[in-house]
């Protein structure tokens, strides 16, 4: 087995995916599994449209093309604003796309129609994150040129929360994206399909007891791969937080108290934060640095403290007297560590699938067979 690997429980990302799935079509909302952070990998992709995931989404056409390579025929909406450059395989790879700027949408429509097909829009409106949005102001009348475009069609208006400037979803805000759906009919005609109000930060207020309005469609990554709340930290209830493993192999131990570097200069200092080991404690270093994932998004294990990390070496104290060059340690990681992680090159992933084992069962497959 090579190191350091990511392991992928693929029976609990799709129990996470089941699990909200299911809570959320009690409140008449659909769940469109966002593959971002796994880089479009095709079987974890799938385990969310087992889970019950209507569609799928990306930020990155790349990892469209991966999805597609690897024969997922789901509909796929492209969620960051297309270049450009890029409108002719957009409407080639995606269904649908979000959209902000009226040149985008008009390319989008061009090569819609060589392609002879229509190609569907869902309008961004900027809701407080300041991020990517049209102003609800310009909406309608954007809305009303999206309509009488030919090669598009105005499927729906979509919102994000809580991703640049950390604004929540407040009731307040939720019922005017509903709203805004509402006053974009009456000025243009269509039916507005979608109203997808926004990503996991919004499962809380989703869940509630709020009027839910007309928002019919969540874009979930982080939820359904981390069983976490991004804007508490907190692991939503019901869900697993370790899908999800990163693996690194020892190659040093230190049974003596690691010496002060005698050439360290004030700006490297810094990255040092020594500790006493006079309890005990032994220094480890392992195969893995900052080009491998984000070394702070990390959880230790127990027994562990973290002394520092450069490109590619981590350096570790443990309080464990068994630990020796060659053995693996486990860490969990957090949505920023998880995305660097499962984008680097020298990180393989490891996928455990309890519908499919493998011919020659691994350590790990029983294990896990027995917790779905
Ligand atoms: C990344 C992203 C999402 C998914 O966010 P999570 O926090 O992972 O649920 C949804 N919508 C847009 C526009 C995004 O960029």
């Amino acid at each position: 087995m090579t190191s350091p690997r990511i392991e992928v429980d693929l029976g609990k990302i799709r129990h996470n995916a089941e699990t909200v799935v299911r809570r959320l079509k009690n409140r008449g909302i659909n769940m469109t599994g966002v593959t971002k952070a796994v880089c479009g990998d095709p079987a974890i992709a799938q385990a969310m449209l087992d889970g019950g995931s209507i569609g799928l989404a990306e930020a990155r056409l790349s990892n469209v093309r991966r999805l597609r390579n690897a024969n997922i025929t789901c509909s796929i909406t492209l969620i960051r604003t297309p270049m450009l450059s890029q409108v002719d395989e957009v409407v080639q790879l995606c269904e649908a796309s979000y959209n902000t700027e009226i040149g985008v949408i008009a390319g989008l429509a061009a090569a819609a129609i060589r392609k002879n097909t229509v190609h569907d829009i869902i309008l961004m409106a900027e809701m407080g994150d300041l991020r990517e949005g049209i102003l609800p102001g310009d909406l309608g009348a954007i809305a009303q040129q999206v309509v009488n475009m030919p090669g598009v069609a105005l499927k729906g208006i979509g919102a994000n929360f809580a991703c640049l400037s950390g604004i929540a979803p407040t009731p307040a805000k939720m019922a005017a994206l509903s709203d805004l759906s509402t006053e974009i009919e009456g000025l243009c005609g269509p039916f507005i399909e979608t109203v997808s109000g926004g990503n996991s930060a919004n499962l809380p207020w989703a869940l509630g007891k709020q009027p839910i309005g007309r928002v019919n469609d969540l874009r979930l990554g982080e939820a359904i791969l981390l069983g976490m709340d991004p804007v508490t930290g907190e692991q939503i209830g019901g869900m697993y937080a370790d899908a999800f493993t990163l693996i690194a192999e020892v190659i040093e131990t230190d049974a003596e108290p690691a010496p002060l570097p005698i050439a360290l200069v004030g700006r490297d200092l810094a990255k040092f934060r020594l500790v006493s080991n006079g309890e005990g404690g032994r220094r480890l270093i392992l195969a893995i640095g900052y080009q491998d994932t984000d070394i702070q998004g990390l959880t230790m294990p127990s027994g562990t403290t973290l002394i520092g990390a450069t490109s590619d070496h981590l350096v570790i104290s443990t309080s464990q007297s068994s630990s020796r060059v060659g053995i693996e340690m486990r860490f969990r990681m957090n949505y920023k560590a998880l995305m660097r992680a499962m984008s680097a090159p020298d990180v393989e992933t490891e996928l455990l699938d309890d519908r499919h084992p493998k011919p020659s069962p691994s350590r790990n497959t029983g294990k896990h067979l027995a917790l779905i």
